[in-house]
């Protein structure tokens, strides 16, 4: 299905490379939210986050203040003029988030990978027109998170954008939750006039990474991001490690280098040639490869013999990932390659031996 888009115009807001959202993770209480509000927007941020209602993995945590915060999301508009927006995850929270005026709405990692709540929002929200910001589900699972935007669109609402927040995995390393940009980038293949966001807080679950994620974001060309901060992030209520304060927030987006992605590819076209041609020669080199397996396949099967010859393949694999260190390549990435080679050329040799 196409998605019937329209671009999210917000008056006051230029319409510039990144659009950023910034706020903390939850509203807690009205002073910590005007508090960060008022320096958020001295820093000139224009659109401000807060979740009232938070879905937690475990229970005992603090789920969010809940309707009382929605008040103070109002005078945040009232006495900075930005723009609010806020986490729903079902069809009361999408009520009481219009009534109280929140300008944007997000939808929640958790809540975009059950296409229940998705279609109770999209309900809610039918005849509405106010942007959404779908976040990826925490698996990496592309179609669910598209299922989620088209259901949104289904219900009338144009005006939406993705989030990228990173996938969840078992082995926490590094990031809080990976960020697999492969998965937006064919988000963007597939609907190019999506508009995505970054939100390096939850991908980084911690502070340092958060730079560093947003100008990955930027390099790729991600539209807008989704930052959160804190006016005293060590005591925030919940995802304490990640949040900024507002000073630091501007320090990082003063830094990030918006390089033009509408730059003429002019100059790329002699280089673009030379990869047009390796691509050629790779393809006839694995044809010629392919037919030499086959040939090994006719062998194999005139003398009996099993197609897996494991210890060869060990060898394969182990030679060439250290070729490939020696031409400034990883090993690791050239034993996938060949993994997938060998895979095909497997695949190959059964038909030949079941013909
Ligand atoms: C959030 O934005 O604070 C949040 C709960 O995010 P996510 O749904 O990405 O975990
Ligand atoms: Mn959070």
């Amino acid at each position: 299905m196409e998605l019937e888009l329209q671009k999210i115009e917000l008056p006051g807001v230029p319409a510039e490379r990144p659009l950023v959202i910034a706020g903390p993770c939850s509203a807690e209480t009205e002073e910590q939210v005007m508090d960060t509000a008022r320096q958020l927007a001295k820093h000139g941020v224009k659109i401000f986050r807060a979740g009232i209602w938070k879905p937690r993995t475990k229970p005992g945590g603090f789920e969010g203040v809940g309707v009382e915060g929605l008040a103070w999301l109002k005078k945040v508009k009232q006495e900075t003029g930005m723009y609010t927006a806020t986490e729903v995850a079902n069809a009361k929270h999408v009520f009481e988030a219009l009534k109280a005026g929140v300008d944007i709405l997000w939808i929640g990692a958790r809540t975009t990978a059950n296409p229940f709540a998705m279609q109770e929002i999209a309900d809610a929200l039918r005849g509405v027109d106010i942007p959404v910001l779908v976040k990826n589900p925490v698996s990496p699972d592309l179609e669910l998170w598209i299922g989620a935007l088209e259901r949104i669109n289904q219900a009338g609402l144009k005006r939406l954008a993705a989030i990228h927040r990173g996938f969840s995995s078992f082995d926490k390393k590094i990031y809080r939750n990976l960020p697999q940009w492969h998965i937006p980038i064919e988000l963007r293949r597939r609907i190019p006039d999506l508009p995505i966001f970054c939100d390096p807080s939850h991908i980084g679950g911690k502070r340092e990474l958060v730079a560093p994620l947003c100008q990955q974001a930027m390099d790729l060309g991600f539209d807008g991001l989704i930052i959160e901060s804190h006016c005293n992030p060590d005591k925030a209520w919940s995802d304490a490690s990640q949040q900024v304060t507002p000073d630091v927030l501007d320090f990082i987006l003063d830094q990030l280098v918006i390089r033009d992605t509408h730059q003429s590819t002019e100059n790329l076209k002699d280089l673009r040639k030379q990869i047009d041609e390796c691509d050629d020669d790779l393809i006839q080199i694995l044809a010629k490869r392919m037919r030499v397996a086959r040939e090994i396949g006719t062998y194999k099967k005139e003398h009996d013999m099993t197609i897996l010859q494991t210890d060869r393949y060990s060898e394969i694999l182990n030679k060439r990932g250290a070729q490939g260190t020696q031409c400034d390549m990883d090993a690791d990435f050239i034993k996938k390659v060949f993994e997938a080679i060998h895979e095909e050329s497997v695949h190959q040799q059964m038909e030949i031996i079941n013909k």
